[in-house]
């Protein structure tokens, strides 16, 4: 007997059997190069095959199970274009159908009469009653082998298989010895959660038996990474008190100089924050200010982190402020240049498209020790420039919370001169008070819950499908009297499923996945291969472009989501070809999406389609309109940070959600966008609706690089699971502050590496 070889998680997965170099390139794409990462790759949703339909049940649409005796022999017609269509009858005790192959004449050979098998097929009726099945999958039923219930569907890169996939990782899993996997979760923990092993769970999870096995394995990872994350965040709050910051001075004489230079009177909540950020700034023991200030869009967060980089300059220390795109670094510039020139103090801009000469004279500045304000990138800290005398970073619209890179932040000054910088982050994205508390347990909190004086409020309507011929015309109209529309989609490109910068596809995939006895129609996955499985298994896939001929052809799945790329086409093609549009999404590289945004900003374009891309703030008050397709799709918050792009100027703005979702749920979430403008309200009512897991970082977040990876804990619904994780880890950070405990020690390995590959991000 051949023994099992056994792999361990650091292996790569070039070692397993069946992956060689091609398919190896593949799967790095979905961020997978090792055994480890390989049975981390959750699948998206599962087949209940197991569920079987007699022919009775079947409903026109329907995707299921069905366990038929094959009745007629197959025979093959042949079609246009040289393709040709096989077909046969087949019964159960209650009924008799067609079953119906595309370009699969050898499916005869497979299908003897007399013989049963279980299909998985999508069913349609004719007016008539006639029952036609398109099988995806065909098993041979025999006495000798039991056929499994669930199958995986798992997230796919091209030239991989739903059939590889599964059968790559039960390689791995079978090859990996239980004892071996260094647990993060500490068994006191674990109990605490009601939660099962490692080993246990990634079976559970891949190769279920039942729902219960799926509910075990989702609940152990979800329960996994919100104790990590509650982790983190608990020991960087733990490691800042330890750091030692510049003690600045500054009398309210000297501070007065910089209000009176502002064009306005502070808000009060701007005065609030102000007066905390000062008191961070200028305690006398060196304790490192980490602070959020959340206020929503248009609230004047930016004059607050002004007056923390004014009263760092002004002690002679070096401030830097950096924004996820260059476009935002350059805005703020604009906005900021002026103000800090009034007060004589010298801002600069460096960017990666800052002239070579240029950077080189900044680089010589910032080498100088000189007092000094830097507006950038994100780039900015990872250039290897030296930062000297760096006594406060200032991060703007960090929507997703990147607590390891505000760690590896602190850690980058602690190695200039053993000096933490102080730490302001600035976001948009209102959270409930109760969730920022645990998101941001590291940080202080300041809230602006007030807009500055005579700011309009953005009409919002909803509309659906049939009021398209309305909406153009009001398009139209907004065009033609000099606005600028922005157009949000959920998908890039018509073939994709879900979004990819917003959403995770676990969530999405979460969601098709049937409640107990309901009807399992998620659809047949993208497998592009045809054949028989492993031996004797006669587990059997369509090619993919087969597959959506027969979804088309049947054509009674829901209209497809609106995406970006077609869209644009559309619009720019045949329905306003006098405009210019452009589109913009997550897959273009940084130098092409600022391009567009720029060409957008500068009016040379009228029609502007994305994803939630643009969800980050760009200021163009000239944009007048912003439509959102298929609004059902987006989170409520996210919504209202898409709505807080327009009614940035005088013009009257408009916001129109199209969905033509009917659920009772989704129509009520829209309509909570109509009746109020109010980030901190739209949140907790988002938080109620849907739990936590819009708030959490997420997986597919293109900003996230070597951020916490989450793939569940966005599915998290239940906010007290979030406060048990956070409570835990508080607890033992208490009793054990450096991880020290050999209980510990998978957890402090695991929260280590995540830590260097926070670090990793930014250098
Ligand atoms: P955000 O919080 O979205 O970053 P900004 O700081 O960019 O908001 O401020 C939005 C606009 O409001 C800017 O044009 C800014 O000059 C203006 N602003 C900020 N504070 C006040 C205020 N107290 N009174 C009047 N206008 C203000
Ligand atoms: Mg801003």
């Amino acid at each position: 007997m051949i023994p099992t070889p056994i792999y361990s998680v650091s292996d790569p997965v070039s070692k397993l059997p069946g992956c060689g170099p091609k398919r190896a390139e593949a799967l790095a794409k979905l961020n997978i190069t090792t055994v480890g990462e390989l049975i981390r790759h959750y699948p998206r949703g599962y087949q209940n095959r197991g569920d079987v339909r007699s022919l009775k049940e079947a409903a026109h649409g329907e995707t299921a199970s069905f366990v038929l005796t094959v009745g007629t022999q197959p025979t093959t017609v042949r079609l246009r274009g040289g393709k040709n269509v096989t077909k046969c009858r087949a019964v159960d005790d209650e009924g008799s159908c067609t079953l119906v192959f595309f370009n699969q004449p050898y499916i005869k050979d497979i299908l003897r009469v007399g013989a049963v098998f279980r299909f998985w097929a999508k069913a349609t009726r004719s007016r008539q009653g006639a029952l036609e099945l398109y099988p995806t999958a065909v098993e041979q039923v025999t006495e000798y082998k039991r056929l499994r219930g669930f199958f995986p569907l798992y997230p796919l890169a091209a030239g991989l298989t739903q059939k590889f996939m599964s059968q790559l990782i039960e390689a791995a899993i079978s090859g990996i010895q239980p004892d071996k996997l260094e647990e993060v979760l500490p068994e006191s923990i674990r109990a605490v959660f009601g939660v099962c092993g490692e080993y246990e769970a990634y079976r559970c999870l891949h190769f279920p038996e039942n729902f219960a096995d799926i509910d075990r394995g989702r609940t152990r990872f979800m329960a996994e990474e919100l104790f990590l994350f509650a982790c983190s965040v608990t020991r960087n709050r733990e490691t800042r008190k330890q750091g030692c910051a510049p003690v600045m001075k500054m009398e309210s004489s000297r501070f007065d100089v910089f209000l009176q230079h502002l064009p306005f009177e502070l808000t009060r909540a701007q005065s609030r924050t102000i007066s905390a950020i000062r008191k961070d700034m200028l305690n006398a023991s060196g304790t490192p200010m980490a602070r959020l200030v959340q206020g929503d869009v248009g609230s004047g967060k930016t004059v607050c982190a002004a007056a923390a980089a004014y009263m760092t300059v002004r002690n002679g220390w070096q401030c830097v402020l950096m924004a996820p795109t260059e476009i935002l670094a350059a805005q703020h510039y604009r906005d900021l240049a002026p103000l800090f020139e009034g007060l004589g103090i010298e801002v600069e801009l460096l960017t990666g498209s800052t002239r070579a000469a240029e950077k080189h004279r900044i680089y010589g500045l910032i080498a100088s020790e000189k007092p000094l304000f830097v507006i950038g990138t994100h780039a900015l800290l990872s250039e290897g420039v030296e930062l000297g005398r760096l006594g406060l970073v200032i991060t703007d619209e960090q929507h997703r919370f990147g607590v390891m890179q505000r760690s590896a932040l602190a850690g980058k000054g602690a190695a200039n001169h053993g000096v933490t910088p102080h730490v302001l982050v600035m976001s948009a994205t209102p959270i409930p008070r109760t969730l920022a508390l645990i998101l941001c347990g590291d940080l202080d909190v300041s809230v602006i819950d007030e807009l500055p004086p005579g700011r309009q409020r953005v009409d919002t309507l909803v509309v659906g499908e049939e009021h398209r011929q309305r909406l153009n015309g009001f398009i139209d109209a907004q065009v033609k009297s000099g606005g600028q529309v922005y157009i949000v989609c959920p998908t890039v490109e018509s073939k994709d499923e879900a979004d990819e910068e917003g959403a995770d596809f676990l969530h999405m995939g979460y969601t098709a996945l049937p409640a107990r006895g309901e009807s399992n129609s998620t659809p047949v996955d993208a497998a592009n291969t045809v054949g028989i499985g492993a031996e004797g298994e006669n587990l059997w896939f369509l090619p993919e472009d087969m597959q959506r001929k027969t979804e088309k052809q049947q054509g009674e799945s829901k209209p497809p989501l609106k995406s970006a790329v077609d869209y644009a086409e559309k619009l720019r093609t045949e329905v306003f070809p006098q405009y210019r549009t452009e589109f913009v999404h997550g897959r273009m590289t940084g130098a092409e999406k600022d391009r567009v945004m720029r060409e957008f900003a500068a009016g040379n374009v009228d029609i502007l389609v994305s994803t939630t891309v643009i969800e980050v703030g760009v200021n163009v008050p000239n944009a007048t309109l912003m439509v959102v397709e298929d609004a059902d799709r987006f989170g409520l918050s996210q919504l209202h940070q898409l709505r807080g792009r327009v009614g940035r100027g005088k013009r009257k703005s408009y916001c129109v959600l199209v969905s033509s979702a009917k659920g009772e749920n989704a129509v009520k979430r829209l309509n909570i966008m109509k009746k109020t403008s109010d980030g901190y309200e739209i949140a907790k009512f988002d938080l109620e609706m849907r739990g936590p897991g819009d708030f959490m970082p997420s997986a597919g977040n293109a900003r996230q690089h070597g951020e916490f990876r989450f793939k569940l804990a966005g599915m998290c619904s239940d906010t007290g699971l979030l406060q048990l994780a956070y409570a835990q880890a508080q607890q033992l950070f208490e009793g054990d502050p450096e991880l020290v405990s050999p209980e510990h020690s998978g957890l402090k390995k695991k929260l280590d590496e995540l830590f260097q590959r926070g670090s990793a991000a930014l250098n």
